[in-house]
């Protein structure tokens, strides 16, 4: 398994609305830190992610992702802040399948559900640092 190459494909896939809710300590990070992004949500009692600080209309895709100009790649504008659903992604080896999760590399088939766990919680605790 080797780090996220910012394809993007979980970011296009999910984050529009209906997929996931700001979390409390996501609340109060942007509170403190990107008081902007609380624009995007509905309310702090129903803070859906992500809606039209205009037209309050649900958005299709999150408004925190930029495409790099001349290549296939993303970026998150609110990376250091990004909310724990986003954080947490990939949840499972089965879910990078689902959604063909380039983390994954060919070698991987031959390796153990425990195995593939442990080497994306590694990679996932060094991406959160
Ligand atoms: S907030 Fe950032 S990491 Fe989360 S879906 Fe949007 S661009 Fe991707
Ligand atoms: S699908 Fe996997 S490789 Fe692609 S951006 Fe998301 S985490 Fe990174």
């Amino acid at each position: 398994m080797k780090a996220c190459n910012q394809c993007g494909k979980c970011c296009l896939k999910y984050g529009g609305s209906g997929y996931g809710m700001a979390s409390e300590k996501d609340l109060d990070v942007w509170t403190l830190e990107k008081p902007e992004v609380l624009n995007y949500i509905y309310s702090e009692d129903m803070p859906d992610m992500w809606l039209s600080p205009i037209t309050g209309d649900e958005l299709h895709r999150c408004p925190w992702l930029k495409k790099y100009p001349n290549r296939g790649q993303y970026y998150c504008r609110i990376n250091e802040v990004r909310p724990g659903v986003c954080r947490n992604y990939p949840v499972n080896v089965e879910q990078m399948i689902s959604d063909g999760c380039e983390m994954l590399e060919p070698e991987d088939i031959n390796k153990s559900t425990d195995t593939l766990m442990s080497e994306l919680q590694n990679l996932r605790r060094v991406s959160n640092e």
